[in-house]
């Protein structure tokens, strides 16, 4: 595609980078079959291809109005258009730019500012994050049947061992997940103790900047960003193998620090070194499947398995298919997900900020998981298995959980 940016961004970093993307795109619309917004609202705007039309009369001067927020704020970020796309056109680094412009050009209502600021705060601070929960599971019983379903499920953790291994890894806590389903790192932990690898948190590090980012608060973004390098630089450098991530968003956040503290002299080359020790813990644990089989309890897995690819793991981190060899290895029988390329409507920040979008992809996902009636669902990441579970009567787990209970 030939482009013409204007000179207020053609040789800034972001317009450099932009147009390289908006060059590579042939127009030839392959990605609007795996679009999940274009499949339920049938708009060409609302499609990968429309979105980059929009994203480049708008870099080459034309006039920005809401409608084109409103076009870019309807797209997940899920990448699906990336997997898709033969000509390799890097959709979420061009939408990232796109909205920071929308939103410098056009700004947002104070009301809708306030949200987000308050949303940003919520989230992304621990400690508030997990008074809400608590108050949220202790007056679900009272609450209207709709917002009760959007409380996640208790999901406690059990026993996690201390480090004493020489092997060690660091693992990312999150923000949002040790409140919502420590189960699921204090499961990674005892599998990977099983397999004589000791995790250690950094306790300086905290959220890995997503939510930042998806609420256009990127100033507090990269000032996470820059925490959890401080934070796990001197453990890598004193020996940790890996950061080992169990939710799939944030491993994908953490996989372009390098790429967003690029232009950083300060932080270039550690936030480079960072994204290189990042590992999903699909990856971990392929990587020592080997150490697996003889650990297995010998009795058969008795539930049936859907599992949800969260976009995250396929298109973001680009690793489709680690997992399912892995459950099926440890006994479980998987069923059959028809079109597990879409996404469930999570998103960050979506399911809040789209809820009506996030409503109608959540359903359909539903439908698709339940569909080969399986008695649980396992995902990656921690918003997909909460957004899931206010969908579906059925358990909900991290699928290293799953793993876990294989485990002698
Ligand atoms: S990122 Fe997802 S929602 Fe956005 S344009 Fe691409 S496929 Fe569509
Ligand atoms: S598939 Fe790729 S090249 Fe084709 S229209 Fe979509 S983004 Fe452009």
């Amino acid at each position: 595609m030939e482009t013409r940016l204007a000179v207020w961004i053609k040789d800034t970093p972001q317009g450099v980078e932009a147009d390289a993307i908006l060059r590579k795109c042939v127009h030839c619309g392959f990605c609007l079959a795996t679009c999940p917004t274009y499949g339920l609202l049938g708009d060409e705007l609302d499609s990968p291809r429309g979105r980059i039309y929009l994203m480049k009369q708008m870099l080459e001067g034309a006039p920005v109005t809401e409608r084109t927020q409103l076009h870019l704020d309807r797209c997940l970020t899920c990448r699906a258009c990336e997997t898709t796309c033969p000509s390799g056109v890097e959709f979420g680094h061009l939408v990232d730019i796109g909205r920071e412009v929308v939103s410098q050009k056009v700004g947002r209502p104070p009301v809708e500012r306030l949200r987000r600021v308050l949303l940003n705060f919520a989230l992304t601070s621990r400690g508030l994050f997990a008074l809400s929960l608590g108050l949220g599971r202790f007056a679900r019983s009272w609450l209207p049947k709709s917002l009760a379903r959007k409380v996640p499920r208790a999901h406690p953790a059990g026993e996690r061992p201390a480090p004493r291994h020489a092997r060690r890894m660091l693992i990312l806590e999150g923000c949002v997940q040790p409140s919502i389903a420590p189960s699921i790192n204090a499961a990674t932990a005892r599998v990977l103790d099983r397999l004589g690898i000791s995790l250690e948190a950094a306790p300086a590090a905290g959220c890995c900047g997503a939510v930042s980012f998806h609420l256009d608060r990127t100033g507090d973004a990269f000032g996470f960003m820059k925490a959890n390098v401080d934070a796990w630089w001197p453990r890598l450098e004193a020996g940790a193998e890996a950061i080992v991530i169990t939710a799939s968003g944030c491993g994908t956040m953490v996989h372009e620090y390098g790429h967003h503290l690029r232009h950083d002299p300060a932080y270039a080359a550690k936030a480079a070194r960072v994204s290189a020790a990042a590992r999903d813990i699909s990856e971990v644990i392929s990587a020592e499947r080997g150490g697996i089989a003889a650990l297995l309890r010998s009795e058969p897995a008795t539930p049936k398995v859907a599992f949800h690819a969260p976009c995250s793991l396929q298109h973001g981190l680009k690793l489709p298919g680690t997992v399912e060899p892995i459950l099926r290895e440890a006994g479980y029988t998987l069923t059959h997900v028809p079109d597990a390329h879409l996404c469930c409507g999570s998103a960050g920040t979506y399911s809040i900020l789209q809820p009506e979008l996030s409503r109608r992809l959540l359903h359909q996902k539903v439908r698709a998981l339940e569909s080969g009636r399986p008695d649980a669902i396992a995902t990656a990441n921690i918003g997909c298995l909460a957004h899931l579970e206010s969908g579906t009567p059925k358990p909900v787990q991290h699928w290293i959980e799953f793993l876990d209970e294989r485990m002698k």
